[in-house]
């Protein structure tokens, strides 16, 4: 089939290395100093200026599943040692809209969750849900705080240490809403894993990106 329809990888665009090539899957997980309160520590794979971020940028844009799953395989295979050694409870997608599960056709951080719940075993819980509301594209760190209150809820009782699993992270926003509610239903301690984290965003005034941008 390569020879027919040769492969372009999502992140560069180099032919016939399939989906992800050698040289967009060559980043290995490493910890993150995030201000996030009550989150116990965080790993990203990848800077969003990356091969990888822009395969995950291109899997979200179109909708392409196939790429995503690629992204989500990488994730999984680099995760799962950090993973099974922090004796994780259940590992948790953060919760995406409806509407956006609607028009992409997946969510991924679901998929980046169950794919990494197959490599190491620990259970995936989506205990996390949320409503629909304005896009967080665009606002800054409070502005996403004020816009997601009241619309993300944890509805299952939990246990334990908990991993929170996103695509990307910007603001902290969302990592910041889910920790509160996951920490509220009964995780004794909550983590984070991502795959990218954003490294420009409001760089100069947001403590966050301040950390990230000094990985
Ligand atoms: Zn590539």
């Amino acid at each position: 089939m390569d020879a027919l329809w040769p492969s372009v990888c999502g992140g560069c665009g180099v032919h016939g290395a399939g989906r992800l090539c050698g040289a967009c899957r060559r980043r290995d997980l490493t910890r993150l100093p995030i201000a996030v309160q009550g989150l116990r520590g965080c790993w990203v794979l990848a800077p969003y200026d990356s091969g990888l971020g822009a395969a995950l940028k291109q899997a979200k844009a179109r909708g392409d599943s196939g790429l995503g799953q690629e992204v989500a395989s990488l994730f999984a295979i680099r995760a799962a040692t950090t993973v099974i050694q922090a004796d994780f409870t259940a590992i948790i997608p953060a919760p995406s809209t409806p509407w956006s599960r609607f028009k992409r056709g997946f969510s991924l951080a679901a998929v980046l969750a169950e794919t990494l719940s197959a490599t190491t075993s620990v259970p995936v819980n989506h205990a996390l849900t949320r409503r629909h509301g304005s896009r967080q594209v665009g606002l800054d760190r409070a502005g996403r705080l004020a816009n997601l209150a009241h619309r993300v809820r944890a509805d299952v009782p939990l246990s334990g240490r908990v991993l929170l699993i996103d695509d990307v992270l910007t603001t902290g926003a969302t990592a910041d809403t889910c920790v509160r509610e996951l920490l509220g239903t009964g995780a004794s301690e909550v983590w984070l894993a991502v795959v990218c984290r954003a490294n420009t965003y409001k760089a100069k005034r947001d403590p966050l990106t301040l950390a990230a941008a000094a990985w």
